[in-house]
């Protein structure tokens, strides 16, 4: 986890214990990754806190891309957001994590299997919305996405370092809000610059189509560096 934070109630058996599960989730992470590499699918983490638009996001997305996509959707209880994804034709499995708050390797791998994500195609993995352990859970996917929406604070960045300096990329989301809202998009592009040195942000709005072509590009480019169709 690097030299981060110094734990307060945390003891050393449940320290070790965390370490274990982590190293487990690992082995079984690059498993998964290794699958995807062999069939040149490209598969996609998307991570942020509950209602920053994940699944609205996808299902833009999913039309645009067309035919090679999937999606697994992560959520604790329901399939709403799975039957909002299969509306758009798109092949998707729910997985429920029951009391836990993030997605892990094996719950990746069990997907997968039901899946069966075409070859060459993108694979969505929306997880838990939560900006805490979802960062820690290596799913074997290519690059993660994190979500950062206009209607939240400006110093999301600060509150979840590992979450934000985790990411792949950064989508600012909902932006067509930011004329009814005080949210200051320099201030949070500073505080992200801060977290997250390097990162794209790519500003989009699912209402009125700003920046998507931006973010179907980068889809589209980490793609072809994988080999995959299109
Ligand atoms: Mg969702
Ligand atoms: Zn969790």
């Amino acid at each position: 986890m690097g030299p981060g934070p110094k734990p307060v109630h945390i003891g050393t058996v449940t320290e070790t214990l965390a370490i274990k599960v982590l190293d487990k989730n690992d082995r079984l992470a690059a498993r998964n990754r290794s699958y995807l590499k062999d069939h040149r699918i490209l598969a996609l983490n998307l991570m942020s806190s509950p209602g920053s638009g994940k699944t609205t996001l996808l299902e833009r997305t999913l039309v645009e891309l067309g035919s090679k996509v999937a999606v697994l959707e992560g959520d604790q209880a329901t399939s709403r957001d799975a039957e909002r994804i299969a509306a758009t034709g798109t092949k998707v499995v729910q997985i429920n994590t029951g009391k836990g708050c993030h997605l892990e390797a094996d719950m990746v791998w069990h997907g997968l299997e039901s899946l069966g994500p075409e070859p060459g195609s993108v694979l969505f993995i929306e997880n838990v919305g939560n900006l805490v352990c979802p960062a820690l859970f290596d799913l074997g996917e290519a690059a993660k996405v994190v979500l950062f929406s206009v209607t939240e604070g400006e110093d999301k960045p600060q509150k979840y370092p590992h979450m934000f300096g985790a990411a792949d990329l950064i989508l600012l989301t909902k932006t067509d809000l930011t004329p009814h809202l005080d949210f200051d998009l320099a201030l949070a592009r500073r505080n992200l610059a801060q977290v997250a040195p390097g990162v794209p942000i790519v500003e989009v709005s699912t209402k009125n189509g700003a920046g998507l072509g931006d973010w179907y590009g980068w889809v589209r480019q980490r793609q072809q560096d994988l080999g995959g169709d299109k």
